[in-house]
């Protein structure tokens, strides 16, 4: 099958939109979201509208729970804690029912997918190679799926090695990985609030016959999201980060 993963949409319509569009090309079997519907943008409940309409599966993500009221916030930034608080207040009954109805783990299609990572799917930051040799460990499926830190990259733990011996790289737009030996972690970056450098939209295809996974960049309307951010009042740097995808 076909899927095309999306994460960390944070209620960035534009981005979203845009997106979709270039996975509707794609063609995909199924539609896949890591979690993070929400938070930090200015549509919550239009992006998690598509996504429940689009999506064969959805994990929820902290600002998802943070929004919920289901988890301390008190390690959030200001400007995150600003947008749960903000986004509580605008999210429909609706929005709020189908995100309380989602898990921040699961195995579909004999893939793992995590919000955050195996050993914690709510929390922590798969950016290094200690964290995605602990990850690797807790992994029962050869392939996993990540979210959570808005950064598109891949981590690999060839067959048979022990601990220590994987290895990991950032993935730009049209980087193809051969996932054909070894255990996996992809992360396919973030839909709606890129952080490794490329500000645009970021998402993957992951073939589970071929084993391949696809990494793909979709340019969208930033000003128009940023606008959206300031007419909503939500803190400004959350509209500025967009154009740097810092
Ligand atoms: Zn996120």
């Amino acid at each position: 099958m076909r899927a095309a993963v999306l994460s960390d949409v944070h209620s960035n319509l534009p981005a979203l939109e845009a997106v979709l569009a270039g996975v509707e090309e794609a063609a995909p079997d199924e539609l896949w979201c890591l979690g993070d519907v929400v938070g930090y943008g200015a549509d919550p409940d239009a992006c998690t509208a598509l996504i429940r309409e689009r999506c064969e599966v959805c994990l929820v993500g902290n600002h998802d729970l943070a929004v919920l009221g289901a988890l301390d916030i008190s390690a959030f930034s200001e400007t995150a804690k600003a947008a749960v608080e903000w986004t509580r207040e605008q999210a429909s009954a609706a929005t709020l029912e189908y995100l309380g109805g989602l898990q921040p783990a699961m195995v579909h299609a004999d893939i793992a997918l995590y919000h955050a990572s195996p050993r914690d799917p709510i929390w922590e930051y798969v950016l290094s190679i200690e964290q995605a040799e602990a990850g690797f460990d807790a992994q029962e499926q050869r392939i996993g799926l990540i979210g959570h830190s808005h950064v598109s990259l891949f981590f690999n733990r060839p067959e048979g090695a022990r601990r220590g011996y994987s290895h990991g790289a950032q993935a730009g737009d049209g980087a193809v990985v051969d996932l054909a030996n070894g255990a996996w972690l992809l992360n396919p970056g973030s839909v709606g609030q890129p952080r490794d450098g490329d500000p645009r939209a970021a998402w993957l295809e992951l073939d589970t016959e071929a084993l391949t996974a696809s990494y793909h960049r979709v340019s969208y309307d930033i000003e128009a999201a940023a606008a959206s951010i300031r007419a909503a009042g939500l803190p400004e740097p959350l509209a500025e980060r967009l154009q740097s995808g810092r």
